[in-house]
């Protein structure tokens, strides 16, 4: 039987939702991104930036330059968040030792989970990035996403975040890297309300669910892993949302043993 929704499914259009123009997006030129310094000495960080990978110190400063040629008025928090962030991080390099405090609960009305606070222990010298929490979004079931949905977060979160983001935490959710209190209300309020989105699982909750590709694209799966995927985070909201466990507890859902999201490794209960 074909996989139904329990509720009708918004298609997110990118060109209704979007808050940056094209030029906005694309404000500077590779000879501009080779001139650039960020106002921080880092050369620890920018070690990094050599070899043949790829380098979040390198991603960073594209960041950073997009964010420097942005107008004031087209960014919710400050312009220097990913300055800052590479400034302190380079301290911590020198002082080995980190300079994130866990600084008390922070979170949006009705959830206890989804919001992980952070806060620099250095706010005088790195005041941009004195409140840094980060936030857990439900993940779409195997990672089916399009650019439309793609393009909205980035959005959204270039506008009342840091713009950095990981694709995916290891429990599998999105995560928004860094913003301040104040931004998290409304951030929540867009994805749940307009791109119908949830937050994921943190602290001693039920994780955000996660499946592998299963039958939507794999000769192997044995049963239909999205399908099992949304029916058991829909009916486990309460325990996703609201930590009352004494521990934190996962489960995963491979549709047969070759173990694709490493549902033995990494959950407490897997399928
Ligand atoms: S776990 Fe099995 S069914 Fe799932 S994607 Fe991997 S091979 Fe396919």
């Amino acid at each position: 039987m074909a996989f139904e929704p329990k509720e009708p499914q918004k298609e997110i259009k990118y060109k209704e939702a979007r808050i940056y123009s094209d030029a906005e997006l694309h404000n500077y030129t590779e000879d501009e991104l080779k001139k650039f310094k960020i106002k921080h000495s880092t050369p620890m960080c920018d070690d990094l930036e050599k070899g043949p990978w790829p380098s979040f110190v390198a991603d960073a400063k594209r960041a950073a330059l997009h964010r420097r040629k942005l107008p004031d008025n087209r960014m919710m928090i400050d312009r220097n968040v990913v300055e800052d962030l590479l400034g302190q991080l380079e301290l911590s390099y020198e002082h080995g030792e980190t300079h994130w405090k866990h600084g008390g609960i922070v979170g949006v009305f009705g959830y206890g989970g989804g919001v992980i606070g952070r806060y620099s222990d250095l706010q005088e010298q790195f005041p941009s990035i004195a409140h840094f929490h980060t936030m857990r979004v439900n993940q779409p079931g195997s990672y089916f996403y399009n650019t439309d949905y793609l393009r909205t977060l980035c959005d959204l979160w270039e506008y009342r975040g840091s713009g950095m983001m990981n694709f995916h935490g290891s429990t599998g959710d999105i995560i928004f890297l860094g913003t301040f209190t104040e931004q998290l209300e409304p951030i929540f309020f867009e994805l749940t309300h307009v791109l119908q989105q949830d937050l994921g699982g943190s602290g001693s909750n039920l994780r955000t669910p996660s499946c592998c590709i299963g039958k939507a694209r794999c000769e192997w799966s044995c049963y239909d892993t999205q399908d099992m995927c949304y029916e058991m985070t829909t009916h486990y909201q309460d325990e996703l949302h609201r930590p009352q466990f004494p521990y934190k507890f996962k489960f995963k859902f491979d549709g047969c043993p070759n173990c694709c999201v490493a549902s033995i490794a990494r959950a407490d209960m897997s399928f």
